[in-house]
């Protein structure tokens, strides 16, 4: 979780962008989190940062043979400028 918000931070900072206003992830078939949790993760994880109250949507994928199945995949980003 810390490096999503590690990228969401980055990504925020290049695009000089003062809010993360939603993001979509896609969570691999093995990556071994429900998307209740994740999203309770995100919640607390982004607390004080850019991604704060950012809208999340949750994917979840079912192809265990995809390369990157136990990831967490960034899928989709929107950001306000600031
Ligand atoms: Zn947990």
């Amino acid at each position: 979780m810390k490096s999503l918000i590690d990228t969401l931070s980055s990504i925020a900072r290049e695009e000089h962008a003062s809010k993360i206003i939603s993001l979509t992830v896609k969570l691999g078939a093995l990556s071994h989190i429900s998307p209740d949790h994740f999203r309770e993760h995100f919640i607390h994880a982004s607390r004080g940062t850019v991604a704060e109250g950012a809208r999340l949507t949750i994917e979840v994928m079912t192809d265990t043979t995809h390369p990157q199945s136990q990831d967490v995949l960034l899928e989709n980003i929107e950001i306000m400028n600031s």
